[in-house]
């Protein structure tokens, strides 16, 4: 038996004759950039999430990035995140010239809403909550304390597309989020792509430029931007998977109350707050033996991973910048004993019950 961590080639070979029935269909009529495809993937994305408004960008990264811009933060401005995400977060706002300033995670690796009021200065303009492993972040506190102190509010949703928090959709709390389709995430492309949902129209129409240079007709250069559209290939692509998401997390999540049943009380199993629900984009345990236990299944042909091994305060490329020696408890603790175990729509209920068994085995 083999437990690769991801199975990218299965979900297309499912789908493959809607996709090549897309591709040729668009190909032939050689519309390829910001075309009829991509207005529509927008539209149902904006209503998939609930919000009124969603752009289709080059990546995830930029979307966060775009935001920040439009907020008009940059040099001499600070924007609070965790210390515990994917670079990409932490390099939108480096990129547009601010501070990141990153705070303590809780137990469930998302931002902890105490960690944050601590560390607000004049300077600071935005928080960017991760709904990290696909777990929505405390937004209920998270946006009372951004109400408080006036500051901006950018989702980084790459995990959570579909995730919920009462009722509502990831995507939908911040003053815009940015969701990636990179082929790790639960709605994929088959390439780089990236999507920003927001209800605010004026954020809607400025990204809508800066991703096409800037411009705001074919001739008129309205501000200087960036190329960054998703391409309408892949927005057909998008389309065609958006109509299954919901029963893929549905089979995800049902995997992950497999997990939580079954697997053995010497580790820790990811849990869900009351009318939350994760679409576990990574289904992470804490384990004390992290290493041997990520050895030991390797041995045994399944394939884990740690989301995330170094801690953003200990990039190298961070402390050269800022030359901090800052220490953040939980997310350096967490960093040591987190494991990310297979969990996809693909996976077999055998291929479940077998990382069940040699887990639990290591263990006794
Ligand atoms: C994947 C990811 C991103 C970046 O998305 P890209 O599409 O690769 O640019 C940003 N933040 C988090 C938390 C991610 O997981």
């Amino acid at each position: 038996m083999k437990v690769p961590f991801v199975n990218l080639g299965l979900q297309y070979k499912n789908l493959k004759r809607e996709i090549l029935n897309k591709f040729d269909r668009l190909s032939s009529k050689g519309d390829y950039i910001l075309g009829e495809e991509l207005s529509k993937f927008e539209d149902e994305f904006a209503h998939f999430c609930g919000t009124k408004y969603a752009l289709g960008l080059g990546n995830g990264s930029d979307g966060l990035s775009f935001s920040l811009k439009f907020f008009n933060i940059g040099r001499g401005d600070e924007v609070i995140l965790p210390g515990n995400s994917f670079v990409a977060t932490a390099w939108s706002i480096v990129n547009v010239g601010a501070k990141p300033i990153f705070v303590d995670v809780l137990n469930d690796l998302n931002i902890d809403p105490n960690a944050i009021e601590k560390v607000i200065s004049k300077k600071t303009k935005a928080i960017i909550p991760v709904h990290l492993t696909g777990r929505i972040a405390d937004m209920k506190r998270i946006n009372k304390i951004a109400n408080k102190y006036k500051l901006k509010v950018i989702e980084d949703s790459a995990q959570a597309c579909g995730a919920k928090y009462h009722n509502q959709k990831a995507g939908s709390f911040g003053h815009v989020a940015s969701f990636s389709l990179h082929p790790l995430k639960n709605l994929h492309v088959h390439g780089d792509g990236g999507i920003v949902t927001t209800n605010s129209k004026k954020a809607y129409e400025y990204i809508k430029k800066i991703r096409n240079h800037g411009l705001r007709d074919r001739d008129n250069l309205e501000k200087w931007g960036y190329n960054s559209r998703l391409d309408n290939i892949n927005a057909g692509i998008a389309r065609i998977k958006l109509r299954y998401l919901n029963k893929w997390n549905k089979r995800v999540r049902k995997i992950a109350f497999k997990y939580n049943t079954a697997l053995t009380n010497k580790i820790i199993v990811p849990t869900e707050s009351a009318n939350c629900e994760s679409v576990y984009h990574r289904y992470v345990i804490i384990s004390k033996n992290r290493n041997k236990l990520k050895k030991y299944l390797k041995e045994n042909n399944i394939d884990t991973a740690i989301n995330y091994p170094i801690p953003l305060h200990h990039q190298e490329a961070y402390r050269k910048m800022y030359k901090s020696n800052l220490s953040l408890p939980n997310v350096e603790n967490l960093s040591n004993s987190i494991l990310s175990l297979p969990i996809y729509n693909e996976l077999t209920d055998q291929q479940v019950d077998y990382v069940i068994e040699k887990l639990n085995f290591f263990y006794k």
